[in-house]
C-alpha cells in the first residue's frame, strides 16, 4: 500500500511531496521547506514511515530546504543532481538512475533549463517536475544557469514523450492548481503548445520578472542542504 501527500508552503507557493511505502515503512520527501520540518516529522511518525531520502529537484531560489535537518533528525540521505551544485548531497544523481525505497522505484530524468541541475522524478504514474514544467506555464530561465532553449528541449523531448496520462505534480503553483497531466500540458500550455523553440525563447526573454525576495539567502543556504553558510560543513 502506498501513501502520497501533496503539501503546500503558502509563503513561497512551493509544493512538497511525501511518498511512502506503508508495507515496508519507507518514505521519500521531495523538495521539503524548512518552516515545515515539524510537520514532516510528525507525518512520518504518524504513518510509521522511516525517511529513506530527501530528493531535491534543484537549488531553490525562493525558500530554504530542510534536507540537512532531515538527514540529522530522521537519518535520511540527501540526493540531488550531480549538476545541481548541491555539494552536500550524499548521492549525486544522474539521468536514468533509480532511487529505491521500500518496494518502490523512482526514475531520475534530467530536465535542465530552469537551472542547469534541474531533474524531474518519475514515480509510478506521477512526474514531479520541479520548476521545469509548471501547470499552464514553466519555470523562469533568467538566473542560476537557466536557458530557455534547453528548457524547451527538456520539456518537449523528455516530458512530452511520457504517456499522456502521466500526472504532473509541479514544484510550485500560484493559482491553487494541484495537478495536471502530460496530455493536458502538451495540448494546452500557453507557453509551449504550438510554439517553436525560437518563439519560446523569445517569450522567455521578454518576461522581465522581479528577482525572488529570498534569493540571496536561499541559494547559498540550499547549496549546503539548508544549513546557513556559517554552519555549513
Ligand atoms: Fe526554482
Amino acid at each position: 500500500m502506498i501513501y502520497f501527500r501533496q503539501l503546500f508552503d503558502i509563503t513561497s507557493s512551493t509544493y512538497t511531496y511525501l511518498l511512502g511505502d506503508l508495507t515496508q515503512h519507507e518514505a521519500v520527501l521531495i523538495d521539503p521547506v524548512r518552516e515545515h520540518l515539524a510537520l514532516y516529522l510528525s507525518l512520518l511518525d504518524e504513518q510509521k514511515l522511516k525517511l529513506h531520502c530527501v530528493l531535491e529537484t534543484h537549488i531553490h531560489a525562493d525558500h530554504i530546504t530542510c534536507a540537512s535537518q532531515l538527514r540529522e533528525q530522521a537519518g535520511a540521505q540527501v540526493m540531488a543532481s550531480v549538476y545541481s551544485g548541491i555539494r552536500c548531497a550524499d548521492v549525486q544523481l544522474r539521468e536514468g538512475d533509480a532511487v529505491r525505497f521500500g518496494g518502490e522505484s523512482i526514475a531520475v530524468i534530467a530536465t535542465p533549463g530552469h537551472t542547469t541541475g534541474c531533474v524531474s522524478y518519475l514515480w509510478r504514474d506521477r512526474l514531479f517536475s520541479g520548476d521545469a514544467l509548471l501547470i499552464g506555464t514553466c519555470g523562469r530561465t533568467d538566473f542560476q544557469g537557466g536557458d530557455a532553449g534547453t528548457l524547451y528541449d527538456s520539456i518537449t523531448h523528455k516530458i512530452w514523450t511520457l504517456p499522456g496520462e502521466t500526472l504532473i505534480y509541479p514544484g510550485h503553483d500560484y493559482q491553487h492548481k494541484h495537478v495536471s497531466s502530460v496530455e493536458q500540458e502538451r495540448e494546452s500550455n500557453p507557453r509551449l503548445t504550438g510554439k517553436s523553440r525560437d518563439e519560446f525563447v523569445a517569450i522567455m526573454s521578454s518576461l522581465n520578472l522581479p528577482v525572488p525576495r529570498l534569493m540571496d539567502l536561499a541559494v547559498p543556504a540550499n547549496r549546503h542542504c539548508g544549513q546557513e553558510e556559517s554552519h555549513a560543513l
